[in-house]
């Protein structure tokens, strides 16, 4: 809350209407200069004030935060953290383009005879990497662990992802942003709903939070299609690692080693 206060208490004082410290408590001067913006009704929750005046002020910076309504969703989450980066960098964060990425690696296209050739057979060559933050286990939230079991030929890129993952976001947001849920990795299984053989039977394929990217849903419901998941896309992507809802639009919670 107060780093939220703390944006508003910037974007109020850009307009002139806030002299007070910028100190992230909501005290009378910081509430009498939230109601002197037009449009701002007083008998709102203070959290909506506060959630609208961020929507307002990213808005007008040409961040979009959408409907400038004080409720807070990703969006205005997007916005927000667009703002914080803004005033602690004086820039915008850089806009992704995914054209620029030029991958570590080439894994073997799924199912080629390459791919056998080079990962081997299911189930073997397996060794475990620990993770450099610990992980959630999706199916069961009151489970962590610290291990992924993954193909050997694999467990140096992963291991690199992870900590790219961790350098970029923090551990703060790799919780918020549930990034550290893990919903499997080796899994000697067939494709759901298919004949042949998961990745997941080589140990060469991770997923996470499974619940909020679901097998069947779209880039308009998968909480990782987020702009704000865009730098999680850049760490596994400059590792070569392919996600199938970015190139299918489906599956969002799995990523794998290998080509499609
Ligand atoms: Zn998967």
């Amino acid at each position: 809350m107060k780093e939220k206060i703390i944006v508003v208490q910037r974007l109020l004082a850009e307009k002139g209407l806030y002299q007070g410290e910028i100190d992230g408590i909501l005290g009378p001067e910081t509430l009498a200069a939230i109601h002197k913006i037009e449009g701002m009704n007083p008998q709102l929750p203070n959290t909506r004030k506060i959630a609208a005046i961020i929507q307002l002020g990213a808005n007008e910076k040409g961040i979009e935060a959408g409907a400038v309504d004080g409720l807070w969703g990703t969006q205005t989450q997007f916005a927000f953290e667009e703002l914080v980066f803004l005033y602690q960098h004086g820039r915008r964060r850089s806009a992704w383009r995914p054209e620029e990425i030029v991958p570590a690696n080439r894994w073997p296209r799924q199912n080629s005879p390459e791919f056998h050739e080079f990962y081997g057979r299911r189930g073997e060559n397996l060794i475990t990497i620990d993770a450099p933050y610990e992980l959630k286990i999706a199916w069961d939230l009151r489970l962590r662990a610290r291990k992924i079991t993954c193909h050997r030929k694999v467990a140096e890129s992963l291991t690199k992802v992870l900590e790219n993952v961790r350098n970029t976001y923090g551990e703060n947001d790799i919780n918020s942003l549930r990034l550290n849920y893990f919903g499997g990795s080796y899994n000697n299984r067939l494709m759901r709903g298919g004949t042949q053989w998961s990745t997941h039977s080589w140990g060469i394929a991770v997923d996470f939070d499974p619940d909020r990217n679901r097998l069947r849903w779209g880039r308009d419901h998968a909480a990782f299609a987020h702009p704000i998941y865009n730098e999680w896309w850049r760490c596994w992507e400059e590792e070569g690692w392919v996600s199938l809802g970015r190139r299918r639009n489906f599956d969002w919670m799995h990523i794998q080693a290998a080509e499609l």
